[in-house]
C-alpha cells in the first residue's frame, strides 16, 4: 500500500473523514458522490459511480480530512503559538445587541460579525448551518442573505452537518460570501482556495468556532429517552443558546418541552467522538480569519452567564474586521491573554499535544499518511512526558485493534500556567 491516500473510500475507511461534504459538492465530482449516514449517523460520502482519475486526485488534494495546511505566507508578525497558531489579536468580547448575545451559542460574536459583513457589503451571503426542519438533530447548510437569517442560523449544533456540499453552487452563483462554520469546514475552504481561483476571489471572510469534537448522538438520544421524547416527535432541539450556555431544550409537535442543563448532558457520562476529531490538527480554527469560543475558566460553565466569547483574530483581515466591528459598536471587547485562554480550553491544549502520537500509532498500523503541514505537532508532542506519549499510542493502538470507529472523549484536568 502506498503511504498516501489514493481514494475517497480510503479516507473514510481509515477514519480521516469527518463528513464536511466538500467531496459531494456537485461541480467537484459531477454528482457521483452524495452524503449518506453511517451506522452511528455520521455523514459520510457515498459513491454512486466511480470517480475519474482527475476527480479522485482533486478530492484527495482538497479533502480537509487529510489536508490541513497552515500557510505561513498569509501570516505576519510574531511566531505562532504552538496551540493557537498566529495570534494577531486576542480578546474577550460579545455582541452589543442583547438579542444576538442572548440567542447565540456564547456571546454572539460569529452572528454579529456575519451580520456586519452583510451590512457593510463585504459579502452578499454567509454560509452557516441550520436545523433540518423535520429532523432538528441534523443540521443542513444554510446560505444567509439577511440579518434575520443569520440570527436564525445562530447557536451550536452538536449533531451531523455537511455544510460544504453547497460550496460549488456558491461559486457558480459568483457573489462574494463569508463562512461561519467549524474549523475543519474552514480547512476545506482554504484547500479549495489553493486550487480554485473563484474560491480565492469569492470567499472573502472565514470564521470558525473552537471545536472540541462533533460528538456522537448518544448523549442527546439518551436525554430524549430519559425525557420520554421520541426523535420523530421533535419540532425543535437546541444544545445551547437562549442564555449562556442556556438550556438543552427539546420541543415536540404536541407542545411538550424537555430541558436539561448543558453540563448534565455532557458530563453525566463520557461521550464519544469520531476518530478524525481525536487527531484534529486544527480544532481551534487557526486557518480562519477569526476564531471564537467559550472562556469559562476550567473549560465548563459554572452556571448561567451573560455570554462572553474568546476571540482570536488570526489574519490581518481578521484584525481589520474586528476593529471595524468595535468601531461601529457591533462588538464590545476586553483584554485577554493566552494563559487564561489555555486554562479555559484545557481539552484543546491536551488534544493538540496528543495528535502526533495518535497519528504515529495510526500510521504504524498501516494507515496512509495525512498531509498536515505547519501545525507544530512535534513541538506540542514534546511537551508531554514519555509516559504520557506512550499511553496515547497504546490507547490508539487498542482502539484500532478493537475496530471501534469512535473514541471516548474525556475532559483533562485544568491546565495551570
Ligand atoms: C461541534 C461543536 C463543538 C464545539 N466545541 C467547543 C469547544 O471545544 N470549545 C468552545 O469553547 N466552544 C465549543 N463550541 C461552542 C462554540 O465555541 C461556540 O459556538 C462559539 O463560542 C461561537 O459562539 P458564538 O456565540 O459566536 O456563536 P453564534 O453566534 O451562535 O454562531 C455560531 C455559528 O456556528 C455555526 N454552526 C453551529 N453549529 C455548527 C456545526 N455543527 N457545523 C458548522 N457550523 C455550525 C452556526 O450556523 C453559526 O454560523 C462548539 C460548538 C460546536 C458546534
Ligand atoms: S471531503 Fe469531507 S466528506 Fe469528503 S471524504 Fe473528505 S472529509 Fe469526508
Ligand atoms: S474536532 Fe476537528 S475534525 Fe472534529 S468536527 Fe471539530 S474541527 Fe472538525
Amino acid at each position: 500500500m502506498s503511504n498516501r491516500f489514493s481514494s475517497v473510500e480510503e479516507i473514510v475507511k481509515f477514519g480521516f473523514c469527518m463528513g464536511c461534504g466538500l467531496c459531494a459538492a456537485p461541480s467537484l465530482t459531477q454528482g457521483k458522490i452524495e452524503m449518506s449516514v453511517d451506522d452511528l449517523r455520521r455523514p459520510r460520502p457515498k459513491l454512486h459511480q466511480p470517480l475519474s482519475e482527475h476527480e479522485e486526485r482533486s478530492i484527495i488534494s482538497i479533502c480537509p480530512g487529510i489536508n490541513v495546511i497552515a500557510d505561513a505566507k498569509d501570516r505576519s508578525g510574531a511566531a505562532p503559538d504552538p496551540v493557537w497558531g498566529h495570534v494577531a489579536r486576542l480578546n474577550l468580547g460579545y455582541a452589543t445587541d442583547p438579542a444576538i448575545r442572548f440567542r447565540a451559542a456564547t456571546g454572539g460574536v460569529m452572528t454579529a460579525l456575519s451580520m456586519h459583513l452583510l451590512r457593510t457589503g463585504r459579502v452578499a451571503k454567509v454560509l452557516q448551518v441550520r436545523p433540518y426542519p423535520d429532523q432538528p438533530l441534523v443540521a443542513v447548510p444554510h446560505v444567509s442573505t439577511s440579518p434575520k437569517e443569520v440570527l436564525d442560523a445562530s447557536g451550536s449544533r452538536y449533531g451531523p452537518a455537511s455544510p460544504l456540499t453547497v460550496v460549488s453552487q456558491l461559486l457558480d452563483e459568483g457573489e462574494p460570501f463569508a463562512a461561519a462554520l467549524k474549523p475543519c469546514d474552514i480547512a476545506g475552504l482554504r484547500n479549495l482556495q489553493r486550487t480554485e481561483p473563484r474560491a480565492r476571489d469569492l470567499i472573502r471572510f472565514t470564521m470558525a468556532m473552537f471545536c472540541g469534537t462533533t460528538p456522537d448522538l448518544e448523549p442527546t438520544l439518551a436525554f430524549l429517552d430519559r425525557s420520554n421524547v421520541r426523535e420523530e416527535e421533535l419540532v425543535s432541539y437546541s444544545w445551547r443558546g437562549n442564555g449562556c450556555p442556556g438550556p438543552v431544550r427539546a420541543e415536540t409537535l404536541d407542545g411538550r418541552v424537555a430541558e436539561t442543563t448543558y453540563n448534565d448532558l455532557w458530563l453525566s457520562a463520557p461521550f464519544k467522538a469520531q476518530f478524525r476529531c481525536r487527531i484534529c490538527p486544527d480544532a481551534v480554527g487557526e486557518l480562519a480569519d477569526i476564531a471564537t469560543g467559550d472562556c469559562w475558566p476550567g473549560g465548563e460553565p459554572m452556571g448561567e452567564d451573560a455570554g462572553m466569547n474568546a476571540i482570536v483574530a488570526h489574519t490581518a483581515l481578521g484584525e481589520t474586521v474586528l476593529a471595524e466591528a468595535e468601531a461601529e459598536a457591533v462588538l464590545a471587547t476586553h483584554e485577554y491573554n493566552l494563559a487564561d485562554l489555555n486554562a479555559a480550553q484545557p481539552h484543546h491544549v491536551r488534544l493538540k499535544q496528543e495528535v502526533k502520537d495518535r497519528l504515529e500509532a495510526k500510521y504504524g498500523a498501516g494507515s496512509p499518511r495525512a498531509n498536515f503541514q505547519g501545525m507544530r505537532l512535534d513541538i506540542l508532542s514534546d511537551q508531554l512526558s514519555d509516559e504520557a506519549r506512550a499511553q496515547v499510542r497504546a490507547a490508539t493502538i487498542k482502539r484500532i485493534e478493537s475496530g471501534a470507529t469512535s473514541e471516548t472523549f474525556e475532559m483533562p484536568e485544568v491546565i495551570k500556567d
